[in-house]
C-alpha cells in the first residue's frame, strides 16, 4: 500500500489505475482475513504425479470457499471497477445478476477449471468439450479479483514447500493459471507469478510460457531504461510477459506495485503489436 502510494507520487499519470488498486487490494485483505488456511498434502510424490500428468495441485473443491464472502467480493469489486470505467453498464449487470444467482459457485467451478482443465486436456490431445458456461470477459475479470483471497491463502501454503521444484510447466503448479508476471532472480532464474493465485514458479528464462516457443531468435526482449522491468514478446504467439528484474532491486517483487507502474510498458508492447 504504502510502495502504491509512493508510486503515485513519482508517476501521476497513473493516479487512476493506482487509486483502484488500492481499492481492490483493501477489500482482498479483508476478506482474505477471514479466509482459514486450508491444510494440503504437498508431498514430493503428490508433486511428481501431477507433473507427469500436467495437472495442477488444488481441485476446486479444496478451496476454502466462503458463499457469503464470495458473493461480497464479487459485489464489491464490480462496483469498483464500475466506479473506475473498468466495467461498462451491460457487463454490470451481467456480474451483479451472476452475484445473486444460486448457480455462483457453478460458475466459479468453471471458470476455475476452465484454466486448470484446459492444459491437462490440451496435453492428452483430447478435444475440450465438457464445459457447462460459455466464457464472458467481464465477469472472468471479477471472478479473477473475487476469488483472490481465497486462492492466495492456498498459494501460501504451497509456496514455501520445496517440492514445488519438481514442477516445469508454464502454467501455475497450484491452479493452472497463466502467469501474468515474472521476476528475474540474482541467479538470472526466471519465476513466473500466476495471475490468479500469486504462487510463483522457476521456468526456463526464454522460453515463451503461452506456445513455449524457445528459439531465441523469436523472442524479443527489452528493457526500462532504468534496467528495473524487461519485457519478453514472443514472435510466434505475439504474446508478452513483463518481468521485475530483481537482479538490480532495492526490493523483492511486488506483484500489484509492478503491475501498475510498467501499464506504460504493456502500452509500448502493444504499440508494437504484442496483446
Ligand atoms: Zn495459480
Ligand atoms: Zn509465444
Amino acid at each position: 500500500m504504502t510502495e502504491l502510494k509512493a508510486l503515485r507520487e513519482r508517476q501521476p499519470e497513473l493516479a487512476e489505475a493506482i487509486d483502484m488498486h488500492l481499492e481492490l487490494l483493501e477489500l482482498q485483505r479483508r476478506i482474505q482475513g477471514r479466509v482459514t488456511l486450508p491444510s494440503l498434502d504437498v508431498t514430493a510424490d503428490i508433486v511428481a504425479r501431477h507433473q507427469a500428468e500436467a495437472k495442477p495441485l488444488l481441485r476446486f473443491e479444496d478451496i476454502p470457499l466462503d458463499m457469503t464472502n464470495l458473493r461480497l467480493m464479487v459485489r464489491q469489486t464490480a462496483d469498483v471497477l464500475r466506479r473506475f470505467g473498468a466495467l461498462d453498464d451491460a457487463d454490470l449487470r451481467v456480474v451483479e445478476a451472476m452475484g445473486r444467482d444460486m448457480k455462483l459457485v457453478e460458475v466459479a467451478g468453471d471458470w476455475y477449471r476452465r484454466a486448470a482443465g484446459h492444459h491437462a486436456v490440451a496435453s492428452l490431445g483430447v478435444a475440450s468439450s465438457t464445459h457447462a458456461s460459455e466464457p464472458h470477459a467481464a465477469l472472468d475479470q471479477v471472478l479473477t479479483l473475487a476469488m483472490r483471497p481465497f486462492l492466495s491463502r492456498c498459494a501460501e501454503v504451497v509456496q514455501p514447500r520445496a517440492e514445488l521444484a519438481g514442477w516445469t510447466h508454464p502454467y501455475c503448479a497450484m491452479c493452472g493459471g497463466e502467469p501474468d508476471l515474472a521476476v528475474i532472480q540474482p541467479s538470472a532464474e526466471r519465476h513466473l507469478i500466476c495471475g490468479r493465485c500469486g504462487l510463483r514458479w522457476k521456468f526456463e528464462p526464454l522460453t515463451c510460457p503461452y506456445c513455449r516457443n524457445s528459439d531465441r531468435s523469436q523472442i524479443t526482449s527489452f528493457a526500462t531504461t532504468d534496467g528495473q522491468y524487461r519485457v519478453y514478446a514472443c514472435d510466434v504467439c505475439h504474446r508478452y510477459l513483463k518481468a521485475y528484474d530483481g537482479r538490480r532491486a532495492s526490493r523483492p517483487v511486488m506483484p500489484v506495485v509492478d503491475s501498475v507502474a510498467t501499464l506504460p510498458l504493456d502500452a509500448a508492447a502493444i504499440q508494437r503489436g504484442y496483446s
